[in-house]
């Protein structure tokens, strides 16, 4: 008998997921060619299943595309905004002539 301490709950890369690397395509996207992201290994796999061989977690199976467009169109909006702010900070030249006129009398 050997009591291992296996701690279940601690999740941590085993150097296993080495062994399933997935190499970068070409010309297309990572998941869309089936691989997989662990987030605990910090590394693509070649792996069918829905959780790392590695370390046992959930593997990510869909990129994040769309949240980092949206966050890219806000930034683009604040660019816009602090455009058009910097636009209107800028007064228009008004000409200093505010001479009033003489009256000269004899
Ligand atoms: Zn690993
Ligand atoms: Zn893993």
């Amino acid at each position: 008998m050997n009591k291992e301490i296996t701690g279940k709950n601690h999740m941590t890369c085993k150097g296993i997921c080495i062994r399933h690397k997935a190499m970068k395509p070409v010309g297309t996207g990572r998941y869309s060619t089936g691989q997989k992201r662990c987030q605990v290994c910090e590394i693509f796999l070649k792996w069918d299943g829905l959780w790392c061989p590695c370390c046992g977690y959930r593997l990510r199976t869909r990129p994040r595309n769309l949240k980092y467009k949206a966050k890219l169109r806000t930034r683009k909006k604040i660019d816009e905004y602090r455009i058009a702010l910097q636009q209107q900070e800028q007064p228009p030249q008004q000409p200093a002539v505010q001479a009033h006129k003489k009256t000269s009398h004899t």
